[in-house]
């Protein structure tokens, strides 16, 4: 069996701290930059002008076409 004095085991455990901190860091800070998939964004609401459907889109434009009477509207709310 390993014996260790009280300084010893002072330096395992601070050592293991470390590493644990240190794995945490690594672990987060990659997590960071991974991509984030399009089904996760937020929709935009809009109204046809036209027939009053109401529909969502996705896409970050200004305006989106109608699935109905395919009359192009402006979002009228973002989240
Ligand atoms: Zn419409």
């Amino acid at each position: 069996m390993i014996t260790l004095t009280l300084p010893d085991w002072f330096v395992v455990f601070l050592i293991a701290n470390l590493a644990m901190v240190f794995g945490l860091t690594l672990y987060y800070s990659v997590r960071r930059y991974r991509w984030m998939p399009r089904h996760r964004a937020p929709p935009f609401i809009f109204r046809c002008s036209v027939c009053g459907h109401v529909y969502l889109d996705r896409r970050n434009v200004p305006m989106a076409e109608c699935s109905n009477c395919g009359n192009m509207n402006e979002n009228v709310k973002s989240f």
